[in-house]
């Protein structure tokens, strides 16, 4: 805590570390979740506590959590596989319409060998 009553901190607003106060949550209240200690219903080993925050240059507010440690490195874990499953799904996308083409112009050649086929039969 700085004289100010406030922590340097990352403001998402402003997108630089600046010093924000703390405020109460029932100020920010955005979804009636007024408590400090919060956690998911679905996650209950997902445990935080929650504080209010205001920024002291662009008065923005919003909501810091505590969690434990291991949660950021499992986001990013995450964040990480996703950004794999999508880099590959485009260039899975990709081949099967390199693939697509291929079938298409082998389907043109069967054509072609089939319109042979019947142009010796009419021999
Ligand atoms: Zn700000």
């Amino acid at each position: 805590m700085g004289k100010s009553g406030g922590t340097k901190m990352y403001c998402p607003k402003c997108k630089e570390i600046r010093v924000c106060k703390a405020i109460p949550i029932n100020d920010i209240d955005w979804e009636q979740k007024n408590a400090q200690r919060w956690y998911r219903k679905d996650h209950p080993d997902i445990n935080w506590f929650r504080r209010g925050r205001e920024c002291l240059e662009c008065e923005h507010h919003f909501i810091t959590s505590e969690i434990n440690e291991k949660y950021i490195d499992e986001l990013v874990e995450l964040r990480n596989a996703l950004a794999d499953i999508k880099k590959h799904s485009e260039q899975y996308i990709d081949e099967s319409n390199q693939a697509s083409g291929t079938l298409q112009k082998l389907s043109d050649s069967l054509s072609l060998l089939q319109a042979l086929k019947l142009y010796k039969d009419t021999d």
